[in-house]
């Protein structure tokens, strides 16, 4: 597993970890990408996005490893009531940025394998067969589909990047996200404060033996897909598996690079955290 901050000296929002055996002798992985706070205004919280994204993930992997008797859904509900409970007195936990984060985790064990995926980290799974199948929350991509997405986002593409008037026009569409769709019915969800989210995750099991190897991936690794185009998900997943995470992320960094004015291939941050973890059960 690897994981690359967006740019030196500037702090990883994502979080990855594994751990193994877990008391039932499998084992868990999980990936958690940190929301970046809005360039513009207020998160009603007093701490950055690493301290939380390190609070909810380390919560989520002890649970998950201590407890397999725990279905995932509770292990995530109570890491993060686990994680609200060390900044409440301090910090308004239902402000609409409050720190918050995508979560993707696998587990393994007995008989099974149980995923559970929330925002826009991404599972990709092989078969002992051979067959590849992907594990995706789509309801960020079905917000990103909306026509008055569409029109919010085409006004920030008529600026250059970084000039006054881009930056008017990213407040407006962040604000337009956050106010419309942002942890609200009809839009998406991420681990914010409220344990309750984790009834919105996608959750399932399948039988341990049909799974040979896992894969999971944030958005600024999932990139090389979804911004660049240089593959399907599961080209990418044959990357990760034969040319390691650390090749895969090289690469996206490499056509990021190629593409400085971001005219290309748009997006809103230059670089992103990138982070990539791969079992072979
Ligand atoms: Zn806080």
């Amino acid at each position: 597993m690897v994981s690359v901050p967006s740019a030196g000296g500037v702090l990883n929002e994502d979080f990855i970890g594994a751990a193994v055996p877990s008391s039932d002798g499998g084992g868990v992985a999980i990936a958690l990408d940190g929301v970046s706070p809005p360039a513009y205004g207020e998160t009603g919280c007093v701490h950055n996005p690493a301290w939380f994204v390190a609070r909810l993930g380390g919560a989520l992997l002890d649970l998950a490893v201590t407890h397999h008797d725990r279905d995932l859904r509770r292990c995530l509900s109570e890491a993060v009531s686990r994680t609200a409970a060390a900044h409440v007195s301090t910090c308004d936990l239902r402000h609409v940025r409050t720190p918050q984060a995508t979560v993707a985790i696998v587990r393994w064990g007995g008989d099974e394998a149980e995923y559970l995926v929330l925002a826009d980290t991404v599972i990709l799974m092989e078969s002992v067969d051979g067959a590849f199948s992907s594990i995706i929350d789509t309801r960020l991509d079905e917000v990103r589909a909306r026509a008055e997405f569409k029109e919010s986002n085409a006004r920030l593409r008529k600026f250059v990047a970084g000039t006054e008037e881009w930056h008017a026009a990213m407040r407006a569409h962040q604000e337009f996200v956050d106010d419309g769709f942002r942890n609200k019915e009809g839009g998406f969800f991420t681990a914010a404060g409220d344990p309750g989210v984790a009834a919105r995750a996608v959750h399932g099991r399948l039988p341990r033996a049909q799974v040979r190897s896992v894969g999971l991936v944030t958005d600024g690794a999932g990139r090389w897909t979804e911004v660049f185009g240089r593959g399907s998900w599961e080209e990418l997943f044959v990357t990760l598996k034969k040319q390691g995470a650390r090749r895969l992320i090289d690469a996206v960094r490499e056509i990021e690079l190629s593409d400085p004015g971001r005219t290309r291939f748009p997006r809103g941050k230059m670089h992103d955290d990138a982070s990539a973890v791969f079992v072979e059960l």
